[in-house]
């Protein structure tokens, strides 16, 4: 059942911000700004309350907010978030890909959060609004974008255990390069043994911080095992690859066809997987949605039946996994580098994304 507001949709209010960065100031942070750490001057806000619904719609100055010690989210973890990139297109445009497909999951990550949905055209409007503002915060390198990220949380103060009945509703903006310091080189992948990230029945399909809290440990453990990600396993039979801390994952063959784990409730869907599967069937590449288990991964990689494999999401695009470790020993895929189609679907998705090549699905959202 879908539980939409039928509450008219507030339009936003507009604050400038009184002390944005200086221009100089602002050329010298998105030189080299990395993911994550560079924020631009405005973010949207939308509160909700069970009185009045969605209201209070606004782009305002981005700043520190005060929450009450015992808010909600703090305590219970009611939190969804997304994300996706707005992109300045060679003619001085700019656009987002597929921002209609976030507000789908965002909604999709509420009503499984016990949430309240947001109309879609808030979401949209949330997001053309603040890249409409941040126009000069698009950082001129490769790779380079801005970030938006949504997000909603539980703001009720109160203990009792059961959805607030208030939410605060947030978009802020981060000027971004590339996702991997020094490139897109291969990166090599710790099989998690002693923990999964997802339950059938429970969160692993809504992208909520809960998934990624409890995520951070296995990605710990990769790291002190000498890898870069960590990839998650099945929680029931311990078995069939699922997808990585925040990315999904792709298997190439020598036959040249390709298969992604299937979407059956434990697994992010993600609109980069999505797009690069229908990319794929474009250009008549055979994709299938099938279990992958672990142990035909490293005997797929000794025989050479498995070519390339690769992780994708909307931060780090397409990132090709050159190497796999687990307490079974460590395996490497093709050459241990970037293969030929992992790179071709990284070019043809990254062409889209920046209007440089047709867009038959209507993917691309132009601003201006
Ligand atoms: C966001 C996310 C992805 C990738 O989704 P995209 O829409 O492609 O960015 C994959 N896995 C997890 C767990 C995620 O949170």
């Amino acid at each position: 059942m879908t539980r939409v507001s039928t509450a008219a949709a507030p339009t936003f209010r507009f604050d400038r911000s009184a002390t944005p960065v200086e221009a100089n100031e602002r050329a010298a942070r998105l030189v080299d700004p990395g993911f994550g750490r560079v924020f631009t001057d405005h973010m949207a806000v939308i509160r909700y309350t069970e009185a009045e619904g969605w209201h209070d719609a606004k782009i305002t100055a981005r700043a520190p907010i005060t929450v009450d010690p015992s808010t909600a989210v703090l305590h219970y973890a009611q939190e969804i978030f997304e994300g996706l990139k707005a992109y300045r297109l060679d003619d001085g445009g700019t656009a987002l890909f597929r921002p209609d497909a976030n507000a789908r999951r965002f909604n999709n990550s509420a009503r499984r959060l016990a949430m309240p949905e947001l109309p879609e055209e808030l979401f949209l409007q949330s997001c053309r609004q603040l890249v409409a503002t941040e126009r000069d915060w698009f950082p001129q390198i490769e790779g380079g974008a801005l970030y938006l990220r949504p997000f909603m949380f539980a703001s009720e103060a109160f203990l009792g255990v059961k959805p607030s009945s208030d939410y605060l509703y947030m978009v802020i903006a981060s000027s971004v390069g590339a996702y991997w310091k020094g490139g897109a080189r291969a990166v090599s992948i710790w099989v998690s043994q002693d923990y999964t990230r997802a339950a059938p029945g429970g969160t692993g399909e809504a992208k909520c911080g809960g998934n990624y809290a409890a995520s951070l440990l296995a990605q710990s453990e990769a790291i002190r095992q000498g890898c870069d990600q960590v990839v998650f396993l099945d929680a029931v039979e311990r078995r069939w690859v699922e997808e990585l801390g925040g990315m999904n994952v792709f298997f190439v063959f020598d036959d040249g066809s390709m298969v992604t784990p299937p979407l059956t409730g434990t697994i992010l869907p993600g609109i980069t997987r999505d797009s690069i599967i229908r990319i794929a069937r474009d250009q008549g590449i055979e994709v299938r949605e099938e279990l992958y288990g672990i142990d035909q991964w490293r005997a797929d990689a000794a025989s050479g039946r498995l070519t390339e494999a690769f992780a994708c999401g909307t931060a780090a695009v397409v990132t090709p996994i050159g190497e796999v470790a687990g307490v079974d020993g460590r395996f490497t895929i093709g050459g241990g580098g970037t293969g030929q189609l992992t790179q071709r679907m990284l070019d043809a998705l990254s062409a889209i994304q920046r209007g440089r090549a047709a867009d038959p699905h209507g993917w691309l959202q132009r601003l201006d």
